[in-house]
């Protein structure tokens, strides 16, 4: 039975494979992000375990009173989703067809984050604690969005799969054992909620720095935004930083891309 259920998944495997394999999501833009990805996960798994994971989180902001309590500031965030939205079609033509959404959770946690295909979440305690201004705001969400776009979380669920230890949640992926709620944790574990790796953080800097000027924000806050978190993250890390670990690094490579995008901002001011 084993072996038939392995054989079964690599089969299942195999065909994935076929079907997409190793490309890239988006077009390479300005800032030239251009790196082909192993995805033999297909999309639709992972927006129905990110739909899922996004419901949940939502059900229980509404149910203790937190969700969206802030009309004005859950309006600001919108207005900045709306000009950022504007811009994907840039990397990727089908992203400005997706149900973007934005939400906020009334909370002291300095987070944020977007679920897969658009779904966007900010806690007031990142903005209000850290007092940022619509442009660093800006490069908040223009770098949670271009993990979207990049299908950065299934990349990494893919690359779980193809590993050995990936056998047993690429079975569940494809139905054939654990029950859905076990699925959901694993997949959140694995692909939902780890951090990125170093080449997935650095491309949803650079895409996020080019969709931020396009959209008429400075890019120049993405620095003094992380400049924020670095001096945020002296005392008790911020929730945030544990899965977009801020350096130096970070920073200059921000400082050197400028030149690219500053071009952009300027344009779209005009
Ligand atoms: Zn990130």
């Amino acid at each position: 039975m084993k072996k038939l259920l392995t054989t079964t998944v690599m089969a299942a495997s195999l065909s994935a494979l076929t079907l997409t394999g190793c490309t890239s999501t988006t077009s390479t833009g300005a800032v030239g992000v251009d790196r082909q990805q192993l995805l033999l996960v297909s999309s639709e798994q992972v927006l129905a375990l990110s739909a899922q994971s996004y419901a949940k989180t939502i059900q229980d902001a509404k149910s203790k009173g937190v969700l969206d309590t802030n009309t004005a500031q859950l309006n600001r965030l919108k207005n900045i989703a709306n000009r950022l939205v504007g811009q994907v079609d840039v990397y990727r033509a089908d992203a400005a067809k997706w149900q973007w959404e934005v939400h906020t959770i009334k909370s002291n946690d300095l987070n944020a984050f977007v679920v897969p295909g658009g779904k966007i979440m900010f806690y007031s305690g990142i903005i209000d604690r850290l007092n940022l201004t619509d442009d660093e705001i800006a490069a908040i969400m223009g770098h949670e969005i271009s993990h979207a776009l990049r299908e950065h979380s299934r990349e990494r669920l893919s690359r779980e799969y193809a590993t050995q230890t990936g056998i047993g949640l690429a079975a569940s992926i494809f139905g054939l054992s654990q029950g859905q709620a076990e699925l959901a944790g694993t997949a959140g574990n694995l692909g939902l909620s780890l951090p990125h790796s170093r080449t997935q953080e650095s491309e949803a800097d650079q895409i996020g720095l080019e969709l931020m000027a396009r959209a008429g924000y400075n890019p120049q806050a993405a620095v003094t935004l992380w400049q924020k978190m670095q001096k945020a993250s002296q005392g008790e890390p911020p929730q945030f930083l544990s899965t977009h670990p801020t350096s130096s690094s970070r920073i200059a490579e921000l400082q050197s891309l400028m030149p690219k995008v500053t071009p952009l901002y300027q344009q779209s001011r005009r």
